[in-house]
């Protein structure tokens, strides 16, 4: 079982032929509206990947709201213990140009508003084979589901997105690093993307996602295995990263090595990039399989 404390967004998204520059307009192609929010994605490409799967975050009291919970309970995933707050849902304004490269814009709303652990939550995470974390609500919440995990002997994944310096101690609570290269340098502070010593410095299991070129798995058993990607047509990468994180968290609560997770998380990945949109394009177990198995 894996348990997703985090965001969710409508996402807004608008396809153009190439992105506006600061005061540009551009007259773009087609529109297209849908659930999204790392949280949400993550636990929509969880469910999909063939996990149970349970969503603790936070909705507004708006249409968005209503269309995000009962869009994640549509796709499988246990939205009992999702919150409603007064005021809007998070909101994602994304852009993708011809090439499949993007621009977003979030505007948190009732994400921000997602502090304090319910006993009920806390019960979902200690039942829980892994938690999965992101940063797109707030750290508080990440680090109180982190340390709750912990003590009740549940896996933790942070996929640290987006980039952001994080407190002292946070990934101390962390059995999983999941970065692309921005983010590991926002982490270490440091140029090199690549330095996996230091980031083992601060958890003992790393996962570097390098996009088109796959991802990279190290840890302190002095393990650092480059993963190669899986060959696919990109038309657009927005969900890569949480197709690649759902589906790894789902293999590792399985039980499955770590390093042969990620190579299934490869295959997630690979089939997300090969559709337009987010929580739309990500890959139920079937595609993953095809594609991993060649
Ligand atoms: P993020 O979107 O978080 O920056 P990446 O772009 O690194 O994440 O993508 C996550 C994973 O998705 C990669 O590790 C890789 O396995 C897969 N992936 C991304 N882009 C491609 C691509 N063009 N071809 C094949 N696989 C890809």
């Amino acid at each position: 079982k894996v348990v997703v404390v985090g965001s969710a967004n409508m996402d807004l998204v608008g396809l153009a032929p190439r992105l506006p520059r600061p005061g540009e307009t551009v007259l773009g192609d087609d529109f297209v509206m849908t659930p999204g929010g790392k949280g949400a994605n993550q636990a929509i490409a969880a469910a999909r990947a063939g996990g149970a799967t349970t969503f603790l975050g936070a909705i507004g009291s708006d249409s968005f709201g209503v269309t995000l919970g009962s869009r994640l309970a549509a796709t499988g995933v246990d939205t009992t213990h999702l919150r409603t707050s007064y005021g809007p849902s998070g909101v994602a304004v994304i852009m993708v140009d011809r090439a499949g490269e993007n621009a977003i814009l979030v505007s948190p709303g009732a994400n921000r508003t997602f502090l304090g652990l319910s006993d009920e939550e806390r019960a979902c995470i200690a039942d829980a084979d892994v938690l999965l974390c992101q940063q797109e609500i707030p750290l508080a919440t990440v680090a109180e589901a982190l340390t709750a995990a912990r003590a009740a002997g549940t896996r933790t994944v942070l996929n640290a997105a987006p980039a952001m310096e994080l407190p002292p101690g946070l990934l101390e609570q962390v059995d999983l690093l999941v970065v692309n290269e921005t983010e590991a340098r926002a982490i270490t502070g440091g140029q090199d993307a690549s330095d996996m010593a230091a980031l083992l410095a601060l958890v003992p299991r790393v996962v570097l996602t390098l996009s088109g070129a796959g991802s990279r798995y190290a840890d302190r058993d002095g393990q650092d295995v480059q993963v190669p990607a899986f060959a696919v047509e990109v038309a657009d990468t927005t969900a890569a990263g949480d197709a690649f994180t759902g589906a790894l968290a789902v293999a590792w609560a399985e039980g499955r090595d770590l390093l042969d997770a990620v190579r299934w998380a490869n295959a997630a990945g690979a089939a997300s990039v090969r559709k337009i949109g987010a929580s739309n394009a990500l890959p139920d177990r079937a595609e993953i399989e095809a594609l991993f198995e060649g």
